[in-house]
């Protein structure tokens, strides 16, 4: 089913707010396999709202409007909705029932515009509004549907996840199951080729890639007449796909790195200790935004300065001075020392130039050390960003250090 997404809201032309909402619905809708075609955004203004829905329909099944539905004068989806779909806006008993309640429970006034969110187009299926007032429905005609929802996100995201979703699944045809496989130190050109075969001659299951910052993104998805076969057409593709990239691969099921890390950790029982420099702490952050990691996460080292790494980690004035700060030497050093101070089973230590100056032909900005240290296993991997911003820099030295850890414990 090809869909389109449309906001209204003449705040959103004027960029007072972010259109957040067409970002859910769209992320949502591919994930259930439906096909995102167009996102549209329109002021309050009936007849330029109106044109835009027809103009859509013409190329999707169905669209998708948030915004609009309030109580205000300025409110028109719902008038507009009826006037495309051929319906009237009549008084829902139901619809008006609740929003009675709403203000009951909440202790306000309610107003007589507020009665006018209970008008819904007498052929809609409504969806009720959990978290606001405005009830959200569906109208069909043709075999086209328009679906509208309230514009404010903590309502339009409820009202989505309880009613819209399962309305929309009951509507497709078959079960749609997918699967977003995560991927890390593989470019997108590269994953492309290696699965070249696969993604040319797809039917189903489908398979697209996505680029993302310092990652690549596999989505799988299959549509059959049973749930089971769906999940199991996914299954099947995921181990063809392992057996050619699977190194890469840290997640199945869409996690963070830092979480399957983190997890990683608990699941062995082992204890964690970093020790950074131009990282600043962002591995130590990172793993502690993770509930239950002080059963592993024991420390944590900011050594920015030459003295802090002689001072806390035993790096020698020698190799710092022979080798500079940013060198295989002092990661290994730090990483070494990291481990004799915190007798932790795995430590890492991260060095380098974030820039953007500070670098040298020999040393460019972007040139960083990662230590890594396990047991009897001890080694730096050199790593080098080039063009990129210190704060991608950073970033994407923080995924490389978690990727080592996923790799080597
Ligand atoms: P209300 O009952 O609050 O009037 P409504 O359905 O009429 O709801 P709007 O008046 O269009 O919705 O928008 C209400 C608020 O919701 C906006 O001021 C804005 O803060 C937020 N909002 C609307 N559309 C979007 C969007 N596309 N993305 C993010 N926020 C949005």
């Amino acid at each position: 089913m090809k869909t389109a997404v449309l906001s209204v809201g003449t705040e959103l032309l004027f960029g007072q707010i972010t259109n957040t909402n067409t970002v859910f619905l769209s992320k949502e809708l591919n994930n259930m396999g439906l096909d995102v075609m167009y996102h549209y955004t329109v002021g309050d203004n009936p007849g330029r709202l109106a044109d835009m829905i027809r103009m859509a329909l013409e190329d999707v099944d169905m669209i998708l409007v948030t915004g609009g539905l309030g109580p205000t004068q300025d409110d028109l989806t719902k008038e507009v909705a009826c006037q495309v779909f051929g319906d009237e806006l009549v008084v829902n008993e139901k619809a008006l029932g609740k929003i009675k309640e709403y203000f009951l429970r909440t202790g306000r006034n309610m107003t007589e515009n507020n009665a006018k969110q209970a008008l819904i187009p007498s052929r809609a299926t409504v969806f009720h509004n959990d978290a606001g007032t405005a009830p959200g429905f569906a109208l069909e005609k043709d075999g086209k549907y328009i679906i509208c929802m309230p514009g404010p996100p903590r309502e339009m995201t409820r009202m989505f996840e309880i009613s819209v979703k399962p309305f929309l699944e009951k509507l497709s045809d078959g079960y749609m199951s997918y699967k977003l496989l995560r991927l890390y130190g593989i470019g997108e050109s590269l994953l492309e080729t290696r699965l070249i075969d696969l993604i040319d001659n797809q039917t189903d299951p489908t398979l697209a890639t996505y680029a993302k910052e310092g990652e690549c993104q596999l989505r799988i998805a299959s549509k059959r007449s049973s749930r089971e076969e769906a999940d199991k057409a996914v299954q099947d593709m995921i181990d063809i796909v392992s057996e050619r990239v699977g190194e890469y691969i840290y997640s199945c099921d869409n996690e963070e790195l830092v979480d399957v890390v983190g997890r990683m950790l608990l699941e062995k029982g082992l204890t964690f200790a970093s020790a950074e420099s131009c990282t600043g702490g962002l591995v130590a952050a990172a793993l502690t935004d993770i509930p239950g990691i002080s059963q592993s996460f024991m420390a944590g080292f900011v050594t920015y300065s030459n003295e802090a790494k002689m001072r806390e980690l035993g790096v020698s004035e020698e190799t710092l001075r022979e080798h500079g700060a940013v060198s295989e030497e002092t990661a290994r050093e730090m990483v070494e020392g990291l481990a004799r101070v915190t007798g932790c089973d795995v430590c890492i230590s991260v060095t380098g130039i974030a820039g953007p100056g500070g670098g040298t032909e020999e040393k460019p900005v972007g040139l960083v050390y990662i230590g890594f240290k396990y047991g009897d296993k001890c080694f730096v991997t050199k790593k080098l960003s080039t063009g990129a911003s210190r704060k991608w820099i950073r970033n994407h030295t923080l995924l490389g250090v978690l990727d080592i850890v996923r790799r080597n414990i």
